[in-house]
């Protein structure tokens, strides 16, 4: 069976083009009554960002922090607060911010036509409604959120995400200026997310044309950036990310995912910095990638944070392994249909104390 996926119907792309977002959501709004709600980063409060959202009056400023990657908990409990601001759902919900908050707001967007707790719908296909029309206008690029058909959601069982066709977003504002403050060792971390969605994607089993001309051109994309430092360098990781993205979204990212989903269940570990971590000690299964990756990682002036798993308790090593063996797709496009028996939880373990 081949993968019928969705995209994202409607992108917009080019410095500046946050300016047209009113225009855009103007569409979407009916009669005077109508409301939109924005998902924002906390990051931007009291920054110029925030005098640029297009509010109307009747529209929800929706501030999220991100500290932490989204949780169930915090996703129903920010669905709450827009079902008690006004009558009836609203127009669109835009997301302001990086992967985290693009998230929260395809879940935000999925929870409000969907009843009970998000931790319902943690899995593949298990949403039954549409959701309310939503949008992305990502402040930071590097995760493909803005064109993946997953929301990643840690709840009380698990760290999987809403995963539906409906999570997709109806529209993507892509502005390379709203990049331009990100520290550069975020900057770092959420790029090398989209560099290794590249080589999980283009070194997999799973790879076909469509995977691979996406794959290949955000690749070179992130060499220009990391590498030849570009002066259009925030465009270029701008789309690295969207077609990175296009990449995993047919065929699937590998074993670097899969440990790093572990390490980051029970450490909290945030994600870009996690692959970052983890992908440091795969040089036996993505040789030029990670050997590449250093390469960056010393220009940057990046130091990772080593010792993570070492000191940690049994049970805690042993949740992380069983974790990152759950991912079966991830570790079969690395390793293939035998992947059982080259990754074993021994090996895995090996893997873990190496960071
Ligand atoms: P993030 O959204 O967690 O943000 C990281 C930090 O950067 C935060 O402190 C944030 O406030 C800050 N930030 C964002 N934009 C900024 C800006 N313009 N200026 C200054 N600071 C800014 O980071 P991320 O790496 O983009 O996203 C990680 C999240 O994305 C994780 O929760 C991960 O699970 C998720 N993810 C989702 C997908 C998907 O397909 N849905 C794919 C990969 C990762
Ligand atoms: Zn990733």
């Amino acid at each position: 069976m081949f993968r019928n996926f969705k995209l994202v119907p409607n992108v917009i792309f080019g410095r500046g083009c946050f300016g047209q977002l009113d225009e855009i959501i103007g569409k979407y709004r009916g009669n005077d009554k109508s409301w939109a709600v924005f998902v924002t980063d906390d990051v931007f409060k009291g920054k110029a960002l925030e005098k640029r959202i297009p509010m109307h009056d009747n529209d929800m400023l929706l501030w999220v922090n991100v500290d932490d990657e989204p949780k169930t908990g915090y996703v129903d409990e920010l669905t709450l607060q827009v079902k008690a601001f006004a009558q009836g759902t609203p127009c669109a919900v835009i997301g302001i911010g990086g992967g985290s908050s693009m998230d929260l707001a395809k879940s935000i967007s999925l929870m409000l036509t969907n009843k009970g707790s998000s931790t319902l719908y943690q899995g593949w296909d298990l949403i039954k409604n549409p959701a309310v029309c939503h949008m992305a206008v990502p402040t930071l690029s590097g995760t493909g959120s803005e064109v993946s058909r997953t929301a990643v959601l840690t709840g009380p069982e698990k760290k999987l995400g809403l995963n539906s066709d409906y999570t997709v977003f109806d529209q993507v504002v892509l502005d390379p200026e709203l990049v331009k403050d990100v520290p550069d060792d975020q900057h770092f971390y959420t790029g090398m997310d989209c560099y290794i969605h590249c080589i999980e994607s283009l070194e997999g089993t799973f790879l076909n044309e469509f995977s691979r001309s996406y794959g290949e051109k955000a690749l070179d994309l992130c060499r220009q950036v990391f590498i030849d430092e570009h002066e259009d360098k925030d465009d270029k990781l701008m789309m690295a990310s969207f077609f990175g993205g296009m990449s995993i979204a047919y065929s699937q990212v590998g074993a670097c995912h899969a440990l790093s989903y572990g390490l980051s269940y029970v450490l909290g570990t945030h994600h870009g910095i996690g692959c970052c971590i983890t992908f440091d000690c795969l040089s036996e299964f993505y040789p030029e990638g990670v050997k590449e990756f250093r390469t960056i990682m010393e220009k940057c002036r990046i130091e990772l944070p080593r010792g993570l798993v070492k000191n940690l308790k049994e049970e805690q090593i042993e949740k992380m392994v069983t974790v990152a063996l759950g991912l079966d797709p991830l570790w079969e496009n690395c390793l293939g249909r035998d992947w059982k028996n080259i990754m074993t939880r021994d090996k895995a373990k090996a893997l873990f104390l190496k960071m």
